[in-house]
């Protein structure tokens, strides 16, 4: 890999989009989460630290704040699609994901068949809305929209909506701590996560790889995944 250059000297800037717990959440005033962790092994290799700001996804998944030289990286539990590939570079894959439903648990929400005329939640800018749209004529739901995660899980609580699509890592996260909703049915939507660089970019995003290849191999990851999801 040849020169990496930081935007910010000294420190490794990354555009997320909280909450989107457990990658990144908010505690006690810090970012932390599983992407947090990971990025901050490929801070440790470039000798700096990594500096975290909260931004749209809209802006992350369009490529738009790498591009306009805002952060270096942008880690948010973020799916590689062809269609992001062509505003950013992608690093290897580094969780796998597929869609979801949330709903209260017991309801009789199973599948998007079940949510004819009914309030179908769905996160601005990401692939369970893309989903949502993609069938949302052969099931007749009615799409809401939210910003972030917290809030259309939460439109989930109140009964503002009757189910919400989300990833399932996320989701089943949620229940763990909300145990009125259930993961009512998964969708085979087969994502996979990449921390994304600037088009172009290949000595950070070399570098990301190599860090996650070693991350893999020591058990690092395995550690950082137990920290974050395990019991
Ligand atoms: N993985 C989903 C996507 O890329 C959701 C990511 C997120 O909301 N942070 O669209």
């Amino acid at each position: 890999t040849g020169e990496i250059s930081l935007i910010n000297e000294g420190k490794l800037t990354t555009c997320t989009h909280l909450p989107y717990k457990p990658f990144q959440m908010s505690e006690g005033g810090k970012v932390v989460g599983f992407d947090v962790d990971l990025v901050d092994l490929v801070a440790d290799e470039l000798g700096v630290k990594q500096e975290i700001t909260d931004t749209p996804f809209e802006g992350i998944q369009s490529g738009e704040l790498l591009n306009s030289g805002k952060c270096d990286v942008a880690a948010a539990g973020m799916t590689i699609l062809p269609v992001r590939e062509q505003n950013m570079d992608f690093s290897d894959p580094y969780f796998e994901a597929t869609q979801a439903l949330l709903v209260k648990k017991g309801s009789p929400y199973r599948s998007l068949a079940d949510l004819r005329g009914k309030k179908l939640g769905t996160q601005l800018g990401t692939t369970g809305e893309e989903y949502a749209k993609q069938n949302q004529d052969a099931n007749g739901y009615e799409i809401i929209q939210f910003e972030d995660l917290g809030l259309l899980t939460t439109a989930v609580l109140t009964g503002q909506v009757d189910a919400a699509i989300n990833d399932n890592g996320v989701l089943y996260d949620f229940v763990k701590d909300n145990p009125e909703t259930e993961v009512s049915v998964e969708f085979d939507t087969g994502e996979q996560y990449g921390i994304a660089v600037r088009t172009g970019n290949d000595a950070l995003r070399g570098k990301i790889n190599d860090v996650l290849k070693k991350a893999k191999e020591s058990g690092e990851y395995d550690r950082i995944y137990e920290k974050w999801f395990g019991k």
